[in-house]
């Protein structure tokens, strides 16, 4: 098995040109005390729109680790993968998100949960776990009803595991389960009878990416209280550390974090659990880099400005159908969208100024930046002229992407070493 370090940083990169800028930003961060390796993931949908395939992940990425010398690890990560999808990354990854979170409810034999439970007579009755302020109480019936919930899910992984171990053909990867993009989040309680299930399925996973409480609208900030967030995390944290005992699952399995960009609110938070108990964490940060790419642009004035401010337009017009796979997603207010032939007027401070994710300034507008976040299929049309403003205001992005990922994620949620 290949081990995750303890803490890992996801970086999506929709058009493969930032793997450099967001490397460096991991160099910087070991410069500074927190050590952090980055796993490039890309989901099948994101190649769909973007056109791209997996291996063209693994190539930036190679090349980003020879030409910066990175000497730690890094990993590809297939993103949200199913059996239906995954064959195109067996080669390219060395990382698989095992996505089950459509499978959440489907129905399970009524054997297969009896035998779960006298498989399981320990997830009965109060349950003592360390770090829980009060142990959890389960009966019989509760336990029945939490697998007859997820038991398809875990199988389901259990699946796609050994899939994508038989088509590895024995060279060592990492596994992720994921379950957050569903409607209701999995409850402290409910986590410790999924991780019995899938150490059950034999899956060694090392990240598991629950949802969470509250909202996670792609790259703006979390909505919900990040008090009850802390309670949450705090409390999956000692699920997982009994799990890892009780069901000799990896020892570095952890939390992962998806939708985790920009989510300034909980980073106080999450630290201070990672702190006070030692625990490791993968924060996934997909959309946020592509974001960066247009503020670049935008800052690096004339032609780049000009493309910022047609990806705009067009996103503006092909609002809905960009907005529709999104919806769960995200929260857009159409009226407060500016019209873009006023964006046609502005200059880059004033672009930049209301798509930067500095919730402070006045010029910053959470609903245009939401429509710019899944607003990249209208770049991804652009081909090889949106590609190659990329090369021609290089400067000015690199240096955003890599400012983004080290002062506004990496140093706000990562421990120093110590
Ligand atoms: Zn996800």
């Amino acid at each position: 098995m290949l081990q995750l370090e303890k803490y890992s940083i996801g970086v999506g990169d929709r058009f493969a040109h930032q793997a450099k800028a967001q490397l460096r930003a991991c160099i910087d961060a070991a410069g500074r005390g927190i050590d952090v390796v980055p796993v490039w993931n890309k989901s099948f949908r994101e190649h769909g729109i973007v056109g791209s395939r997996p291996e063209s992940v693994r190539a930036a990425a190679d090349r980003a680790v020879i030409e910066l010398d990175w000497k730690r690890p890094y990993h590809v990560d297939a993103d949200h993968i199913n059996l239906d999808t995954v064959e195109g990354f067996i080669a390219a990854s060395d990382f698989f998100t095992l996505d089950v979170a459509s499978a959440i409810g489907q129905a399970v034999p009524a054997a297969d949960i009896e035998a779960f439970l006298a498989r399981h007579p320990e997830l009965v009755g109060r349950i003592e776990v360390e770090g829980l302020s009060a142990p959890i109480a389960s009966t019989p019936a509760s336990v029945a009803a939490t697998a007859a919930k997820y038991m398809f899910a875990t199988a389901q992984a259990g699946r796609i595991y050994r899939l994508v171990h038989s088509r590895k053909a024995g060279a060592p990867f990492i596994t992720e389960v994921s379950m957050d993009e569903t409607d209701n989040p999995q409850t402290p309680p409910e986590l410790l009878v999924i991780l019995a299930a899938i150490a059950d399925e034999g899956i060694p996973a090392q990240t598991i990416a629950p949802k969470f409480t509250g909202r996670f609208n792609k790259g703006v900030d979390f909505v919900g209280s990040p008090d009850g967030f802390e309670a949450e995390f705090n409390a999956d944290i000692a699920v997982i550390a009994h799990a890892v005992k009780r069901y000799a699952l990896p020892g570095n399995l952890k939390l992962s974090v998806h939708s985790g960009s920009d989510k300034f609110s909980i980073y106080a938070p999450i630290r201070r659990s990672l702190e006070r108990t030692g625990a490791g964490v993968h924060l996934k940060t997909a959309g946020t880099t592509w974001l960066e790419e247009l503020i670049g642009l935008a800052e690096a004035g004339g032609e780049g400005l000009a493309l910022a401010k047609e990806v705009y337009a067009k996103a503006y017009a092909d609002r809905e159908a960009l907005c529709a796979p999104y919806a769960t997603v995200i929260d857009i207010d159409a009226a407060k969208l500016p019209p873009p032939d006023q964006v046609r007027m502005w200059t880059s401070d004033q672009y930049t100024g209301a798509l930067r994710h500095d919730p402070a300034c006045p010029l910053y507008n959470v609903h245009l930046r939401q429509l710019l976040h899944v607003g990249y299929k209208v770049a991804a049309k652009m081909g090889q002229r949106y590609l190659d403003m990329l090369n021609a205001c290089e400067e000015a992005i690199s240096r955003n992407v890599a400012e983004n990922i080290l002062e506004r994620h990496i140093l706000r949620v990562f421990p120093v070493r110590g």
